[in-house]
């Protein structure tokens, strides 16, 4: 069988795959037929083989699970089977409502629901919405008809449910899920999501699933407001793996005036280690900041012209998706980016990573 393209399993998802099967779940057969046939996967991991079966019993559940290791399909699978266990005229408003920290994350998410539910199409519906786009296109389709998943990144949520008749849609919530919670919080969301909670049913009428790549006290912190106090805690990372601790680390103090050239020479340095692979990311503390540097980095012609990936806020969402895409498939490559991709992107095999500034 072909492999699925839109597939972004990469070594990291490999190596969390286990030997129990999607076909093992008590799901509906549409959605079994779908990772079988659309998503072409088998196996579980880890991640999945922990969460789902405690997820499907409609309980709420707390789940670590490393980037990259399947957390999506994770809370989706459960997610769409309990809708599609209602039938679509008893459906008023939306169902299950998702909060991703930001669009590419929730692009990502609509797309596999997408797949999840390519063989019960006419009997589940869903809408993606987020900031930067014109927010009466979004109002205009669920005035026809809300939603039966929502995915929704926390600015434009609260924009909606406030001011632009969502609230009445969002009564029948029955399932909330958090995305990625620990980026949700480094990213200063508390307020906003503070905020969401007060706006959305009581938690004692919905099954809230909240996934996070850590679990540090902020996390913990809004788990105990966001979720029943009889949760389940699911800890698929357990204490020794935390990736930062087996990878080397150093720092270099420069003046402003040098970071230019030092940058340049750890670049460099970093491709001729393996020229035929290298994948070099560089955050900036700021959109401004990489624009700039992007931009000087690729008008440099001649003997040291690298191609540099520009990522940040200020760029289009297709020229992200465009950058994301060819950073993860290719074999090498340098993205310059703000810390729009600091969390939840599965780059597989980046060789090196250089931190510009004291991140915020
Ligand atoms: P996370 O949210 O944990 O970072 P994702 O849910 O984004 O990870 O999954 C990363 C990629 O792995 C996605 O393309 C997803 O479709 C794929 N994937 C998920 N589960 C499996 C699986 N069991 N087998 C193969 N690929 C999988
Ligand atoms: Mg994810």
């Amino acid at each position: 069988m072909k492999r699925n393209p839109k597939s972004r399993t990469t070594s990291t998802t490999m190596s969390a795959i286990t030997k129990v099967p999607f076909s093992s779940l008590k799901v509906d057969t549409r959605i079994r037929r779908a990772i079988a046939e659309e998503m072409r996967y088998e196996m579980m991991t880890k991640c999945q083989a922990m969460t789902i079966p405690v997820s499907v019993k409609g309980v709420d559940v707390l789940a670590k699970a490393k980037t990259g290791t399947g957390k999506t399909l994770a809370f989706l699978i459960p997610t769409i089977d309990r809708i599609l266990k209602i039938p679509m005229r008893n459906r008023d408003g939306v169902f299950a409502l998702c909060i991703s920290p930001t669009r590419e994350l929730a692009s990502q998410i609509a797309e596999e629901a997408k797949q999840l539910s390519a063989f019960s199409k006419t009997d589940f519906t869903q809408q993606t919405v987020y900031g930067g786009t014109n927010v009466k296109t979004d109002v205009k389709r669920y005035q026809r008809r809300f939603p039966d998943l929502l995915v929704a990144t926390p600015g434009r949520l609260i924009d909606l449910l406030e001011n632009h008749g969502l609230s009445r849609g969002i009564r029948s919530l029955k399932t909330l899920i958090f995305d990625e919670a620990d980026q949700l919080l480094e990213m200063g969301f508390r307020p906003e999501i503070r905020k969401i909670l007060g706006l959305l049913p009581p938690k004692n009428t919905r099954q809230t699933l909240l996934f996070s790549a850590t679990m540090p006290k902020d996390v913990m912190g809004i788990a105990r407001f966001a979720l029943r106090d009889k949760f389940e805690h699911i800890d698929c990372v357990g204490e020794d793996t935390d990736t930062h601790k087996r990878v080397p680390q150093s720092f270099t103090l420069v003046d402003e005036s040098n970071v230019m050239i030092e940058l340049a020479s750890a670049i460099q340095e970093a491709v001729e280690e393996d020229p035929k692979r290298y994948k070099i990311m560089v955050f900036f503390v700021t959109a401004r900041l990489t624009q700039l540097y992007s931009q000087i980095f690729n008008s440099i012609r001649g003997k040291f012209k690298l191609n540099v990936l520009e990522m940040h806020s200020r760029k289009s969402q297709s020229h992200r998706q465009k950058c994301a895409k060819s950073f993860r498939e290719g074999e090498r490559g340098i993205m310059f980016s703000s810390d729009v991709s600091a969390r939840g992107m599965d780059y597989p095999d980046v060789t090196r990573v250089i931190q510009i500034g004291i991140p915020s």
